[in-house]
């Protein structure tokens, strides 16, 4: 009897799938080497029709299935552990793109930046914006519903997505690849794949949302006193310029750190307490800079920031943003540490800090904290390291990461605002989330994958 891997390996041809441990290695670890796993046999469609094939031929023979992009998660649910592994890298052609109805037809394993050129080689914006965009892939974009630096101006992911094309558990495919801004035949069904991180099917393809090309960028930096300087900032700048497009934050350890371990980066403005890193965007230079400049100036007097620089030019853009892009690797190594990806409603960022602060250093006095990222979302990278010279056996990563989840739920936010639940956090969803909606995602999950082999570790 044929089985399940000559199966799959006459019908993909020899391109299309591996099996030696040399092939298989890149798959089967993520870039920070924190999720590691095995597979029997990595599958590689090339076309809707082969995708489709691949996931009736297992559906049929009881296996499952683990699908991955470009493996840049970071909550581990692209890694197998068993499972078939599918990779859509192979399915990479933007199928087509039409600029009078603003929306690009990507195949899932089309690499984020290639996409975002596409659009800016038709004078458009594709305006997903995230540090793994060389890597990530679309189809994973959209099973992690990814948010990154443009949030606040287009929405995530979910916000993005005109249409889908999906292969469910049972080998049928949703041909859902309309795309249109108005429906409304019913359920949205493309919603539920979003942000399902593969435990409901295998997206193959998505239509998606284009928006004008902007003209102008300005990048800022403003030193600010705490959180609430940093909230009332944002306002008073989208209010008088209507044209933020990232207000990120960076709380001083954060710099510092990255002053101190990355190579080449410099402190654009030691002793302030917090910066908040914030860009514009117009589709015309013309009024933007004066229009930025008199934000900044009322602000300055009405002392809600202490200290402003306004990029000159996009080589000192880029050097504002690296420091950004660099506190991760900043802090990385700075002992043991829980990192965290939390959201609450923007009016409760400041709250959020001051609670969450102070609770830290309840559980562990001389905790170090690194808190940066989307606040313009309401989002916080919240990380809480080992005060110098504790060894990781005594550091009490789990109480802490209980605390900050209860600061979270208190404050009415989420315990993952853009990374996922994938294996790393699935006994704090159900800790978390509550029992209603927790039960009708298992509900869906028994409806569309009745057998529980799409992704079955993952989420849910
Ligand atoms: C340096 C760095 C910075 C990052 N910054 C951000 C950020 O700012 N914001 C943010 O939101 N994320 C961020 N991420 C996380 C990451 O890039 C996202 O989770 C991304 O969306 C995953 O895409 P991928 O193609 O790599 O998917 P993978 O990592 O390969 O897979 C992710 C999940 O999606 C599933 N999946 C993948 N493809 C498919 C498919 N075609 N059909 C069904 N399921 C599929 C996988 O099974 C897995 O559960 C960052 C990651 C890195 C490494």
């Amino acid at each position: 009897m044929t089985t399940l891997y000559e199966r799959l390996a006459a019908r993909l041809g020899p391109n299309g799938y591996a099996q030696d441990a040399a092939d298989l290695a890149p798959y089967l670890k993520e870039w920070r080497g924190t999720f590691v796993g095995e597979t029997p046999f990595l599958a590689m469609p090339a076309s809707t029709e082969e995708a489709t094939d691949v996931v009736r031929f297992c559906a049929e023979a009881g296996a499952a299935i683990t699908p991955q992009g470009g493996n840049t998660g970071l909550v581990g649910g692209q890694i197998p552990k068993g499972e078939v592994l599918v990779s859509m890298k192979r399915m990479n052609r933007i199928r087509s793109l039409d600029a009078a109805n603003d929306s690009l037809l990507a195949e899932a394993g089309v690499i984020l930046a290639n996409a975002q050129q596409a659009a800016a080689d038709a004078d458009r914006l594709f305006p997903l914006s995230l540090a793994s965009e060389g890597s990530a892939t679309i189809g994973g974009l959209i099973s992690t519903n990814a948010g990154g630096v443009h949030v606040l101006r287009y929405g995530m992911m979910r916000d993005l997505v005109l249409g889908l094309e999906v292969v469910l558990a049972d080998g049928r495919v949703l041909a859902g690849l309309k795309a249109l801004r108005k429906d409304n035949t019913g359920y949205d069904l493309k919603q539920l794949f979003i942000g399902a991180e593969g435990t409901l099917g295998l997206i193959t393809a998505a239509s998606l949302k284009l928006f004008p090309r902007p003209r102008a960028h300005l990048v800022a930096l403003a030193s600010v006193a705490n959180a609430a300087h940093a909230l009332d900032l944002l306002h008073r700048l989208k209010a008088a310029t209507g044209a933020v497009a990232a207000f990120e934050i960076m709380n001083r350890l954060s710099v510092d750190l990255v002053v101190k371990n990355v190579a080449r980066r410099r402190d654009p403005m030691p002793g302030a307490p917090m910066l908040a890193l914030i860009e514009f965007e117009a589709t015309s230079e013309i009024g933007l800079r004066d229009c930025v400049e008199n934000a900044f100036a009322s602000a300055l007097e009405a002392r809600v920031c202490e200290n402003v620089l306004i990029a000159e030019n996009a080589s000192q853009a880029r050097d504002f943003w690296r420091i950004r892009e660099d506190i991760s690797a900043g802090h990385r190594g700075e002992g043991a540490q829980v990192n965290h990806d939390v959201s609450v409603p923007v009016s409760q960022t400041p709250a959020f800090l001051d609670r969450a602060d102070a609770a830290m250093e309840r559980v562990c006095p001389g905790a170090r904290i690194v808190a940066f990222g989307h606040m313009g979302d309401g989002n916080f990278h919240y990380s809480v390291i080992a005060p110098e010279g504790m060894s990781s056996d005594g550091f009490p990563s789990e109480a802490l990461t209980q605390m900050v989840y209860e600061v979270v739920t208190q404050l009415g936010g989420s315990i993952s605002a853009e990374h996922g639940i994938g294996v790393a956090r699935k006994d704090d969803l159900v800790r978390f989330k509550d029992a209603t909606s927790l039960a009708l995602m298992r509900a869906l999950k028994r409806t569309l994958d009745p057998n529980n082999v799409m992704n079955p570790r993952a989420l849910i």
